[in-house]
């Protein structure tokens, strides 16, 4: 089966690593894929390290030369819808560095809280440093300056080495709560931006994609959302599969059993 694609967007969180901690099987896998003639771009969610930090850790992780071009993340993600949609505007971020980084290489302009008046975009993400006068910026900024409200991902939570802690979602939905607004828009998976973005820097089709993934509700939904197909793979915080509305086209203990079983 593995054979009939030649384009596999690779999920982190969950798939090649918890917690930065390699899921040893599904690297083999991916190693011994990278050695064929198939693409491999890592789609991430978590927007705490930019692509160029995750391109370092995968180089070193897969001891494959892994270069920026080959992850995408909703950070610059993000960072391009607001480049795309408004040209280059001043930003209070929610989030940590790699989401500092990827919104200034866009050409973004990152604003402290001195400069609340100013900020034209609230970008909110998973922020492990987060404070209550974070909190109150932002607040600020879409309730009194009419800021955009828009947001990395959804994630409720994300996967870490014990299980699982706040993500991205459930920082979002305090500001919901506070503001009454709702993001105008989210550029992390389930919405196919990310792909679209991908496809089109490739020129490549929709057929022979495969999306790999952990969860259903981030990974499979985003690969219907694209109409690419998926596999779900059993290593990370993946639900109840008879929950979701979203069906994989695969599902597999792990990458490696997918491949042997192909
Ligand atoms: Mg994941």
């Amino acid at each position: 089966m593995i054979e009939t694609y030649d384009l596999l967007l690779i999920d982190l969180d969950g798939v090649v690593w918890r917690g930065l901690k390699p899921i040893e099987r599904n690297v083999e896998a991916i190693r011994k894929l990278c050695g064929r003639d198939v693409k491999i771009i890592f789609v991430t969610n978590n927007a705490t390290k930019s692509r160029r930090t995750y391109a370092e850790l995968l180089s070193r992780m897969l001891d494959l030369k892994i270069s920026e071009k080959d992850v995408m993340c909703s950070g610059y993600a993000i960072s391009n819808w607001l480049l795309n949609r408004y040209g280059k505007v001043n930003v209070y971020p929610i989030g940590e560095e790699g989401l500092i980084e990827e919104l200034s290489k866009a050409g973004h302009r990152v604003i402290d809280g001195k400069m609340i008046d100013k900020v034209e975009a609230v970008v909110v993400s998973l922020d492990r440093t987060l404070t209550y006068r974070k909190l109150e910026y932002a607040h600020e900024a879409i309730t009194k300056y009419n800021a955009i409200f828009t947001a990395t991902n959804q994630d409720h939570v994300i996967p870490i080495s014990s299980g699982t802690a706040p993500g991205a979602g459930a920082i979002i939905a305090s500001l919901v709560k506070s503001t009454g607004v709702k993001p105008i828009f989210t550029a992390g998976k389930p919405n196919p931006y990310m792909a679209n973005l991908i496809l089109k820097r490739l020129k490549h089709s929709r057929r022979r994609v495969l999306v790999v993934g952990d969860r259903c509700d981030t990974d499979v939904a985003f690969a219907s959302n694209a109409k690419l197909d998926s596999l779900l793979v059993m290593t990370g915080v993946t639900g109840t599969i008879a929950s979701s509305k979203y069906k994989p086209t695969y599902i597999a203990k792990d990458l490696l059993e997918f491949m042997e079983k192909s």
